[in-house]
């Protein structure tokens, strides 16, 4: 596996959103993500106007709404009813267990046990704790692994072709532990929206063809053209 290689190559290619990114709050991560399955972030930045403009007491606030009213408040980013029940249930938990609303405990904690608490959450699975783990908390050594990463990575050969999501995860982070692969995730989806996307893949014009064990079983790519 060619993480390095292939981190640096696309880096030069679509740049390094590590520069940009900003260090957040790991529990507004958290509720942006729970609100942004399966919908676009401009409803998600209207539902949350919509909270700030309701609920001036933070997350006690939106803990004490009634579950209709929350889900009101919510219902530009679809699913409310469950999306609202979801994110009432994560601040109930996060509360119980900290008395305080705050994720700012897994800054302290080692990435496994902190990914464990995070799956505990209400509607928390791998995609979202890690996502957590590193736009929140900017922690090495993970890899969220949505649609593009999953089939990018099959493809250089990172995983099994039928590997599932939390095996490409595991094999990505097991070969680069210590890695901070923020850049490395934007740009496996900048490349998948580009030239790995789904159906043919655009070999011959992949920055990373020479390092992908798919382009590599194809003659054609690497052959002088007509
Ligand atoms: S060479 Fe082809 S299969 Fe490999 S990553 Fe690039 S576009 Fe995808």
């Amino acid at each position: 596996m060619q993480i390095e290689q292939v981190d640096e190559a696309l880096a030069e290619v679509f740049g390094r959103y590590s520069e940009k990114w900003q260090p957040a709050d790991p529990l507004r991560k958290l509720i942006e993500r729970v609100l942004g399955q399966r919908t676009t972030g401009a409803h998600v930045r209207r539902a949350f106007e919509n909270l700030q403009a309701h609920c001036s007491g933070g997350w006690a606030d939106v803990t004490a709404l009634p579950h209709d009213v929350l889900v009101d408040l919510i219902r530009p980013v679809g699913l409310a009813q469950p999306k609202a029940a979801r994110v009432q249930g994560i601040l109930e938990r996060i509360y119980q267990d900290q008395g305080a609303y705050t994720l700012d405990f897994l800054r302290e904690m080692d990435l496994r046990s902190a990914t464990r608490y995070l799956l505990t959450l209400p509607g928390v699975g791998d995609h979202t704790a890690a996502l957590v783990l590193m736009f929140g908390l900017g922690r090495p050594g993970v890899m969220p692994v949505d649609s593009h990463v999953h089939r990018v990575a099959r493809r250089l050969g990172w995983a099994p072709h039928d590997a599932s999501p939390k095996v490409v995860q595991q094999a990505i982070e097991a070969a680069a532990p210590a890695m901070n692969m923020m850049d490395l995730h934007v740009n496996l989806g900048n490349l998948g929206h580009r030239e790995c996307r789904s159906g043919m893949p655009d070999c011959p014009n992949c920055p990373v063809n020479h390092l992908c064990g798919t382009a590599l079983r194809q003659p054609w790519w690497a052959e002088p053209g007509p």
